[in-house]
C-alpha cells in the first residue's frame, strides 16, 4: 500500500516534470497538443497545467483557431520566472549574457581586463555579475544560478577549475572564491561554445557538430548525436594539443609543437612579431592590417590559415561532423581566409568525409559560450522542477 502511494506520487510528479519540459520544447502550446504529444488525458494535461500557472512557471500566451473553429489556448513558459546569467571568461575580457526562463536574450555585456591574477579576476568578475542584474533591474532573488565558461580543464565534477594555461590559472575554485549566494556552473568555454551554437546559432537541429574556438588557444566543443561529449574525465575536445610539428615551439601544456601554437592568435602575433619586432599589437589591430592588406599580415594570416585548415582536417578525419563552426575573433577575417582554407581542408581530408561536412564561421559575435553557460544553467533549473 505505501510502495503504491509512492509509486502514484513519483508519476504524478513525473506527468507534471513531463508537461513542463514539452512547454519548453514547443515554446507555445495548447492543451490538446500536450496531451497528444505525452499521451496524457486533456484532464491530466488541465489539473497540471493550473498547478504550473498557479507556481508562476507557465502562462497564457493567447489563443489559436483549433479545428472546428474553435479557440484554444495557448501556453508558454513564463519568462520572467527566473533569469539565469552565463558568463565566458576569456583570457583578456568577461562576457556575459542575461537568459530569461523562456531561454530569450535579456542582455548582454562585455568588459575588458589585462592582468590575469585569480586575485584580480574574481572580484572583477564578481562586480561584473552585480553591475549587468543592477544595469538591467534584476533583484537578486530572481536570479536563478550562474555559468561560467572558462578556457581550460575543470575537475573531474565541474566544480573547480584544474588547469587554465593561458590564464595561467592552477588549481582554482573559482565557485568558492566568488563565494555568492547562487549555483555557479562551470564548463570549459568550447563546450559551452558549442551548446550556444546548436541553441541560438548555425548548429540548430545538427546531431554531430565540432565547434572550434580559436583564442589565445584553440579548443574544440564537441556535439556527438546531439550531446555534448565530454569524455571519461571531461578532457575531451583537446585538439589544441594535437602534434602537428614533431619539433615545434614549446606549448604550455608541456608538449611542443601543438596545434594551438601553430594556428591560434598568439601564434599570429608570435608570427607576426618576428617579422616587424612590433611585439605591442593586439590580434584585432592585427586582423585591421590583415584587411588593409599588410604584406606582412597578411603572410602570417595564410600561414596560420594553412595550420588551421590542417587541424580541421584531422577533426573532420575522425569525427565526421555534420557541420564545424570557427569561433572567434578569426571570424572577422572570413571574407579573407574562406577559400584558402576550405582548399586546405579539401586538400588533407577523406573524400567522402568533405563532402558531407558544412564549413561555418559563428555568427554569434563573441558570444556564443555566455549563450550557451546560459542554456547550461536553464537546463538544470527545470531539470530540477517541479
Ligand atoms: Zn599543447
Amino acid at each position: 500500500m505505501f510502495k503504491r502511494a509512492i509509486n502514484q506520487e513519483l508519476m504524478r510528479n513525473n506527468n507534471k516534470a513531463q508537461i513542463l519540459r514539452c512547454v519548453k520544447a514547443k515554446q507555445v502550446v495548447s492543451k490538446r497538443e500536450l496531451a497528444e504529444e505525452l499521451g496524457l488525458s486533456t484532464t491530466t494535461v488541465s489539473t497540471f497545467i493550473r498547478e504550473l500557472e498557479q507556481e508562476n512557471l507557465i502562462q497564457n500566451s493567447g489563443t489559436a483557431r483549433s479545428t472546428g473553429g474553435r479557440r484554444s489556448l495557448l501556453y508558454q513558459l513564463n519568462p520572467d520566472y527566473c533569469y539565469t546569467l552565463g558568463l565566458d571568461l576569456q583570457v583578456d575580457r568577461i562576457v556575459g549574457v542575461i537568459l530569461d526562463f523562456k531561454g530569450d536574450i535579456r542582455a548582454e555585456k562585455e568588459i575588458p581586463f589585462r592582468e590575469q591574477d585569480e586575485w584580480k579576476v574574481v572580484p572583477l568578475l564578481k562586480s561584473f555579475i552585480t553591475d549587468l542584474l543592477t544595469e538591467h533591474e534584476i533583484p537578486w532573488p530572481k536570479l536563478g544560478g550562474i555559468g561560467i565558461g572558462v578556457p581550460g580543464v575543470l575537475s573531474n565534477e565541474a566544480e573547480s577549475i584544474d588547469f587554465a594555461p593561458n590564464l595561467g590559472w592552477k588549481n582554482v575554485d573559482l565557485p568558492a572564491m566568488l563565494a555568492l549566494d547562487k549555483p555557479v556552473y562551470l564548463e570549459n568555454e568550447a563546450n559551452a561554445g558549442a551548446l550556444g551554437e546548436v541553441v541560438f546559432g548555425l548548429g540548430q537541429n545538427v546531431a554531430h557538430l565540432a565547434y572550434i574556438s580559436v583564442g589565445m588557444g584553440i579548443g574544440c566543443g564537441l556535439i556527438i548525436d546531439h550531446k555534448l561529449f565530454a569524455g571519461h574525465l571531461r578532457n575531451a575536445g583537446e585538439f589544441g594539443h594535437m602534434t602537428v610539428e614533431p619539433e615545434g615551439f614549446p606549448c604550455r601544456c608541456g608538449n611542443k609543437g601543438c596545434w594551438e601554437v601553430y594556428a591560434s592568435n598568439s601564434a599570429a602575433l608570435r608570427m607576426y612579431t618576428e617579422r616587424t619586432n612590433n611585439d605591442r599589437i593586439t590580434f584585432l589591430e592585427f586582423l585591421h592590417r590583415c584587411h588593409e592588406n599588410d604584406p606582412h599580415a597578411t603572410e602570417v594570416l595564410q600561414t596560420v590559415t594553412t595550420y588551421l585548415g590542417l587541424g580541421i582536417a584531422s577533426v573532420i578525419n575522425g569525427l565526421n561532423p555534420e557541420m564545424v563552426i570557427i569561433g572567434g575573433e578569426i571570424t572577422n577575417v572570413k571574407s579573407l581566409i574562406f577559400n584558402s582554407l576550405l582548399r586546405e581542408i579539401k586538400e588533407r581530408t577523406l573524400e567522402k568525409s568533405f563532402a558531407g561536412v558544412r564549413l561555418e564561421f559563428s555568427q554569434l559575435g563573441n558570444k556564443a559560450a555566455a549563450l550557451g553557460m546560459g542554456t547550461i544553467v536553464l537546463e538544470k533549473i527545470v531539470n530540477a522542477l517541479p
